[in-house]
C-alpha cells in the first residue's frame, strides 16, 4: 500500500462541504502505475481525497462501489477541439469555414463528449484561428467549462509547409522566435509543427524538417522564457532529433523517429505522446486505396513497436489521441488509445498511468492524475474487476468531479 495518512489539518466547522464522505471501491487503480488494490476505502472532504486505505467504516455509510473498479479521471494530452472526428470530407471541409460562433459551440460540444467519457482534462494542439484559446479566455474561471482545458497560445508552422489547418506561420520579416514571443498572451503552452504528416503512399517516408535547429531552439527558448511548455509535432528521425535537442517538453506523434531519439528522450526526460489511434483509424478509413490502408497498417505496427521500445527504455509516455482527426472521436478515442498502449506491451495500470499521472505532469496539473490524499476527488468507476478494462470504459457507472457525483 502506498502512503495513506489521515489528514492532519484541524477540523473545520461541520457543514455539508466539510463533512467526510466515504467511497468503497472493489478495486482501486491509483494512476501511479502500481497494480490494482482490492477493497479500498476513499475518504473525501471539501472536494479532495483526504485518506485512502483498506479500511472503510461500515457505519459511515457512503457510496458503495464494491462491485466496481475506481480509477482517476482520464486526461487526453492531444486533441483538436474545433474539429470532430467525422470521416466525411465535406463535413471536415465545412468545419474550416465555421464562423467563430459555430466554432465555440463545437468546442463546447466536444468538451462535453470528453466529460461523458470520464476525460476531465485535455490539452489542445491548435487550430487555424486561435478559437480554442478564445474559448478559454471567454471562460476564465473554468467553473463553467465541462473539462479542464489547456489551450495553445498559438501553433506555428513554417510558411508553405503542413500546418495551415491547425496553426499559423510567422509573418514575413519576423523571425520564428519573435513570432512566438509576440503571441504569448492567454493560453498554456506553445505548439510547434516541425514535420509533415505520415505518407500513406510510401511507408516510412520522412520529409524535411520545417524549422532549422537554431530557429527551433530560439522558439523553444522564447516559450520557456514565458513559462510556457512546448509540444512539437515531429515525425521522422531528423525532425524529432532537432526538437528534442532544442529542449522541447514533448514530442507529438514521433512516428519513425527511431531508437536513438527514444534514448535521448529517456535521458533528457522529454515526454512522448505517440497518438497511435489516428493511424489505426486510417487502416479502416473509407476513400483510401487498399495499398494506402496497408501502409497505414504497417505504420501503426511500427509505431506500436516504438512504444514497446520506449516503455522498456523508460521514456515518459503520455496518452494523447489527436481527437478531431479523421475517425478519431473526442472522449471515446481515449479508450481506443489505451487498448493500443496495452497491445504495444504496457501493463493495464501502466497504460492508465499514461492517461492520468504522466499526463497531469506534462500538463502541469499537480492537483490531478493520481488518486492520493490531498488531490482533487476526480475519479471514475467502471463495472467489475480491472480485467474488464480498458473495454469497460465504454460503460462508466459513476464519475466524481471535485467530490461531486455526476448523474449518469
Ligand atoms: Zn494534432
Amino acid at each position: 500500500m502506498t502512503a495513506a495518512h489521515e489528514d492532519q489539518r484541524p477540523a473545520s466547522p461541520p457543514n455539508h462541504a466539510r463533512a467526510t464522505r466515504w467511497v468503497r471501491a472493489g478495486w482501486l487503480i491509483d494512476g501511479q502505475g502500481g497494480p490494482p488494490r482490492r477493497n479500498m476505502g476513499l475518504a473525501l472532504r471539501a472536494g479532495r481525497i483526504v485518506r485512502i486505505g483498506p479500511d472503510c467504516p461500515e457505519a459511515a455509510g457512503g457510496v458503495d462501489l464494491s462491485h466496481a473498479t475506481v480509477l482517476p479521471a482520464l486526461i487526453d494530452a492531444h486533441v483538436h477541439l474545433v474539429f470532430s472526428g467525422s470521416l466525411d470530407p465535406q463535413v471536415r471541409a465545412a468545419q474550416l469555414r465555421h464562423t467563430p460562433q459555430q466554432s465555440q459551440a463545437a468546442i463546447l460540444r466536444h468538451l462535453q463528449e470528453h466529460r461523458r467519457c470520464g476525460v476531465l482534462a485535455v490539452r489542445d494542439g491548435g487550430d487555424h484561428r486561435g478559437d480554442v484559446r478564445r474559448f478559454q479566455q471567454a471562460h476564465p474561471g473554468k467553473a463553467d467549462q465541462p473539462v479542464h482545458l489547456c489551450a495553445a497560445c498559438a501553433a506555428w508552422y513554417a510558411a508553405g509547409r503542413y500546418g495551415a489547418m491547425i496553426g499559423q506561420s510567422p509573418p514575413q520579416g519576423v523571425s520564428p522566435a519573435q513570432a512566438v514571443a509576440a503571441h504569448m498572451e492567454g493560453g498554456d503552452h506553445i505548439k510547434l509543427i516541425q514535420s509533415g504528416l505520415n505518407s500513406l503512399d510510401r511507408f516510412g517516408h520522412q520529409g524535411p524538417a520545417q524549422f532549422n535547429a537554431q530557429e527551433l531552439r530560439a522558439m523553444v527558448q522564447a516559450a520557456h522564457a514565458a513559462q510556457r511548455a512546448v509540444m512539437v509535432h515531429a515525425n521522422g528521425e531528423h525532425a524529432a532529433r532537432t526538437a528534442i535537442v532544442a529542449g522541447c517538453d514533448s514530442i507529438e506523434h514521433g512516428y519513425f523517429m527511431g531508437a536513438e531519439n527514444l534514448r535521448r528522450m529517456a535521458d533528457r526526460g522529454t515526454s512522448w505522446v505517440p497518438t497511435a489511434v489516428p493511424m489505426a483509424a486510417l487502416t479502416e478509413a473509407p476513400g483510401l486505396s487498399g495499398k494506402q490502408q496497408d501502409v497505414a497498417r504497417r505504420t501503426l505496427d511500427h509505431q506500436l513497436e516504438q512504444i514497446r521500445q520506449a516503455h522498456t527504455m523508460g521514456v515518459n509516455i503520455v496518452l494523447g489521441t489527436d481527437a478531431g482527426s479523421q475517425g478519431v472521436n473526442h472522449g471515446h478515442a481515449v479508450q481506443q488509445e489505451l487498448c493500443l498502449l496495452v497491445n504495444a506491451g504496457l501493463g493495464l495500470a501502466q497504460a492508465i498511468g499514461c492517461a492520468t499521472c504522466s499526463a497531469a505532469k506534462l500538463l502541469r496539473l499537480p492537483d490531478r492524475g493520481a488518486l492520493t490524499p490531498g488531490r482533487r476527488a476526480d475519479f471514475i468507476a467502471v463495472q467489475g474487476p480491472p480485467d474488464n478494462l480498458p473495454e469497460s470504459l465504454s460503460e462508466i457507472e459513476a464519475i466524481c468531479i471535485g467530490g461531486t457525483w455526476e448523474s449518469r
